[in-house]
């Protein structure tokens, strides 16, 4: 491999590992969505699962929230971790929306 080359390789992943970095700080200072959000009020998010509207959100099932939805991008464990459904901002792991999606 030319030194150019590795040099370019080597500064790359120092970049991408700052990026992903930074990305972890800000998702811990994200703000939490409320449910006043009118990204929340058109998916039907709720903080608490228990007190989504099931009349509105047939789909909904007991036993869904966001600690299990794919989209949840926090660690088992977890109270708050972002979506990017919310752009990043942080939901409840016991919320859930509309765009809910089991976790495989
Ligand atoms: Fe929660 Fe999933 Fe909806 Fe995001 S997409 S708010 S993690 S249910």
């Amino acid at each position: 491999m030319k030194s150019s080359r590795r040099t370019f390789l080597i500064t790359s992943i120092g970049v991408a590992s700052t990026l992903a970095l930074s990305r972890q700080a800000a998702f811990a200072d994200a703000p939490k969505v409320t449910e006043a959000d009118p990204t929340a009020q058109a998916l039907g998010y709720k903080e608490d699962a228990a007190k989504v509207d099931k009349a509105k959100w047939a789909k909904y099932a007991a036993g869904q929230d966001c600690g299990n939805c794919s989209f949840y991008q926090g660690k088992a464990g977890d109270a708050w971790a972002p979506c990017p459904m919310f752009g990043g901002k942080q939901v409840s792991s016991k919320g859930w929306c509309s765009a809910y999606n089991k976790k495989a």
